[in-house]
């Protein structure tokens, strides 16, 4: 059998990252098993879905890196399909007319709740052997309601949660086509799937409610049934739904965050599944590692402090060129111009010390402009006595014939011997003079990069005053 799976989001807002996980989920068993990955757009809801949206989520979708085979297939381009399936539903006697008035069904939902009942639709319309329908009022567009079985169970072996039983006796006659003859979400879903081939639905388990009826209207259809495996939600750190206004939720908040996009997939596939201790792995040993079985049923938590751990494992491990070219926006914004010294040069001698981009780019800003010190490092790190010796140090620098941070490094010892003071009462000092901080690697490395003309230019300004 050939694997299909698919993405199916529905445009009405950004792409979310628990929709990315799901695509991942999806797009990984798909990679594993040679199969296809498809993407639909379900913007059916015309009120809600938006261009914006569609356009966030291929975005999205680009930036993190998950390629489809398949798609975009975009729900609303399919209507006339979907109306010939609901017209072969009715022919089968599979579906029905239902004729109720919004004020007839707004008067049982009332009787019902009064007599403490579920409100349900009462089937008045729907057609049984000897039954008399009622007499099909004027001017009333009727829907198209899905006749459900009215005894027995829905069950399925859902990949994640493990067998799932629902009573029809619990499920009403869904309505799959509207007065104007618009079909309904459940419905296009379900035949979507059935022409995609989808074999295995890899979705949100806020979809585990629809998935008796889909299966119902598929069975109707004498259509295959796919594999179900519902996810289980991602939590924020206290325990609660993610949500817009507490926590970042879109996919485009952590591009903003200075999150790779490898890093932002790699914690995605640890939260509900996992391989041994493994917390550090790049895409293609997740689509080899990865199986549905190890996907955990109960919902798993975002660790803000465990995400930073992997984005920056993430930023260590690339390609330094790509990290500059990934900053060097944001430093040409504060006026920096990065041309000289070698952005990926600073890079691979500042990466340790950030865990996103934009920390790494603040670590990269001294060495194009001297930052201003703080009061408490100029304090504690350059008074009168330090400024003597670092101007005193800077002629010492001078003198080199040498450019580097060996032969600055060999200066350190004498020059700190002559003056009979510890090394850290001139690396300090000389941090402030120079990078106008005191949070630097190794100062040798530091003041060759930022090139001798520069540096002693630096001491000159910042310790004859
Ligand atoms: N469009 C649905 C959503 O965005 C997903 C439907 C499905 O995967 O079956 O939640």
């Amino acid at each position: 059998m050939m694997i299909r799976t698919r993405f199916a989001p529905s445009p009405t807002g950004f792409l979310h990252i628990g929709g990315v996980r799901t695509a991942l989920f999806s797009w990984a068993y798909a990679r594993k098993h040679g199969g296809s990955f498809v993407l639909r757009i379900e913007d059916t809801d015309l009120e809600r879905s938006t261009p914006e949206s569609v356009q966030a989520i291929l975005d999205g979708m680009h930036w993190v890196g998950l390629d489809y085979d398949e798609g975009p297939f975009y729900q609303t381009q399919r209507f006339d399909r979907y109306k010939e399936v609901i017209q072969q539903l009715l022919a089968s006697g599979h579906a029905y007319y239902c004729y109720c008035s919004k004020e007839e069904l707004d008067a049982l939902r009332t009787e019902q709740e009064a007599r403490g009942e579920k409100p349900r639709y009462d089937r008045r319309w729907r057609p049984e052997a000897g039954k008399t329908l009622p007499a099909v009022p004027e001017g009333i567009q009727p829907v198209v309601r899905f006749k459900t079985p009215l005894d027995g169970v829905v069950a399925w072996d859902d990949l994640v949660k493990g067998r799932i039983e629902i009573a029809n006796g619990e499920l009403d006659d869904l309505i799959i086509a509207r007065p104007d003859g618009s079909p309904t979400y459940n419905f296009c879903v379900v035949v979507d799937d059935w022409d995609m081939n989808i074999t295995h639905v890899i979705r949100g388990d806020d979809h585990v409610n629809n998935t008796p009826r889909q299966i119902n209207i598929l069975q109707a259809l004498g259509a295959p049934l796919p594999h179900y495996a519902h996810l289980p939600m991602i939590l924020n750190a206290d325990g609660q739904k993610m949500s817009k206004r507490r926590d970042a939720v879109s996919v485009v908040d952590y591009a903003a965050q200075g999150i790779l996009p490898e890093a932002l997939l790699n914690y995605l596939a640890r939260l509900g599944w996992g391989h041994g201790d493994d917390e550090f792995f790049n895409m293609t040993q997740f689509v080899e590692w990865f199986s549905l079985e190890a996907v955990s049923p109960s919902p798993s938590r975002f660790d803000r402090e465990k995400f930073l751990w992997v984005n920056q494992q993430h930023m260590k491990a690339a390609d330094n060129s790509r990290l500059a070219q990934l900053i060097a926006p944001q430093l040409a914004e504060r006026g920096l111009n990065t041309a000289a010294p070698d952005l990926a040069t600073v890079v691979a001698l500042v990466k340790e010390r950030a865990r996103d981009l934009n920390e790494l780019a603040q670590q990269c800003d001294y060495f194009y402009q001297r930052r201003q010190p703080t009061a408490e490092e100029v304090a504690k790190h350059f008074d009168d006595a330090a400024r003597a010796r670092i101007l005193a140090f800077g002629q010492t620098l001078a003198s080199l014939t040498e450019w580097n941070s060996e032969a600055i490094h060999a200066l350190f010892k004498p020059f700190c011997a002559e003056q009979g003071i510890k090394m850290g009462q001139l690396g300090m000092p000389l941090r402030v003079a120079v990078c106008g901080s005191t949070q630097t690697p190794s100062v040798d490395a530091v003041l060759a990069l930022i090139g001798r003309e520069e540096v002693l230019k630096r001491i000159e300004e910042s310790c004859a005053a």
